[in-house]
């Protein structure tokens, strides 16, 4: 196992985003209190390393100088129309104390882990409260003010890297996709729920990229009630054999949780094994991996899901009874005994009927326009 670094600072508890709203920031401290709790943010080549705020200069490789400037005016109190005109105070991405200090922050976390992978200091690194994939250039969109993980894949293809961005959360990463729409330096993977019924309304199969980057966006509707077999399915039909074709150098993993059952702004019915079999595949490649945090709305389950993906990706042993300590912990609000895992789901009838036959459709669709633009 190599370098695995998790990206926090009690810095980042300074900020909040207005109580109504459903984005919880107090994700990741919760993540970092069970990992440090059982020990998995020290020894066997781990580490937990403090943020550093994004300069200007780096956030206008992605945004525009009038977008910034309007955020930081709106973060001091000076709003108006033509902040209100790119997304900013908005009922999804309102306006609140620090609001500006506290996105170049989190975007930062996920940028110092840019930084030490290319330095070679990291091999793997996480930022819970990264994955800011709806924020568009000139545009705050879908609770999300400067995109991190957009940002980080800039920053890897501007040092010559290959970059496959993969995003599991529930809502189409659009953001980052458009952002590299007609690029074949950048490969991008989303697997999301049906655009026909969530948030943000695209990312449908026939969106496969332009020019040079025709091929090099994957998009992966998923349909409502998707199942943990289901899913892996679609991404094991999808993601090795472009992975091996792509042959990439840095994987940037955008890790939304809201996908998990009982998500309260999402209809997909997965587990956490998911990303156990997802995080388990990545680090097979043996190349980099830059993870983030995301959506994921059902705090209880989402920070289950986080500290299990920490403990997968720093190598800790998570199947049952071989490390106690991962497998036998359990929040205190939990009645589940089994850990971190959550337990399996009762497939219903009607998923079953529903689920496969759609999906299949679109995995043959994606496998006669994507594949061959790959020699596969
Ligand atoms: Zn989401």
């Amino acid at each position: 196992m190599g370098k695995a670094v998790f990206i926090y600072s009690s810095e980042l508890e300074n900020y909040h985003y207005p109580p109504e709203h459903p984005f919880n920031v107090d994700r990741a401290r919760k993540v970092r209190k069970i990992l440090n709790s059982i020990g998995l943010l020290s020894g066997d080549g781990r580490s937990e390393v403090p943020p550093q705020a994004t300069d200007r200069i780096t956030l206008k490789k992605f945004h525009s100088a009038r977008y910034l400037h309007a955020l930081k005016s709106a973060s001091e109190g000076k709003w108006d129309a033509e902040a209100l005109d790119m997304g900013i105070g908005t009922g999804d991405c309102p306006v609140f104390d620090g609001l500006y200090d506290y996105a170049v922050l989190a975007c930062g976390a996920t940028l110092t882990g840019v930084k030490m992978i290319l330095s070679g200091s990291a091999d793997v690194a996480f930022n819970p409260s990264g994955g800011f994939h709806h924020a568009g250039p000139e545009k705050a969109a879908g609770f999300c003010y400067i995109n991190d993980v957009a940002l980080a894949c800039l920053i890897f293809a501007e040092q010559r890297k290959k970059v496959l961005y993969i995003d599991v959360d529930v809502h189409h990463g659009d953001g980052v996709v458009y952002a590299f729409y007609d690029r074949c330096d950048v490969m991008t993977i989303s697997l999301h729920q049906n655009p026909r019924t969530l948030f943000p309304g695209t990312g449908f199969e026939d969106e496969i990229g332009t020019g040079r980057g025709k091929g090099f966006c994957i998009n992966v509707p998923l349909p409502v009630g998707t199942y943990d077999e289901a899913y892996m399915e679609a991404f094991n039909a999808i993601v090795p054999p472009l992975t091996v074709a792509f042959n990439p150098d840095v994987i940037v993993l955008e890790l939304g949780a809201d996908a998990l059952a009982g998500d309260p702004l999402a209809n997909l019915c997965l587990t956490n094994n998911v990303y156990i079999e997802i995080i388990k595949y990545l680090l097979s490649c043996n190349k980099p991996i830059l993870a983030t945090g995301g959506g994921g709305y059902n705090v209880e389950n989402t920070v289950r899901a986080w500290a299990l993906a920490w403990a997968v990706l720093c190598g800790a042993d998570v199947e049952t009874d071989k490390n106690p300590a991962v497998s036998g912990v359990m929040l205190g609000s939990t009645e589940w005994q089994g850990g971190l895992r959550d337990r399996r789901l009762v497939i219903s009838q009607t998923q079953l009927e529903t689920v496969m036959p759609a999906l299949e459709r679109t995995l043959e669709t994606l496998k006669a326009s994507v594949f061959p633009i790959h020699g596969l």
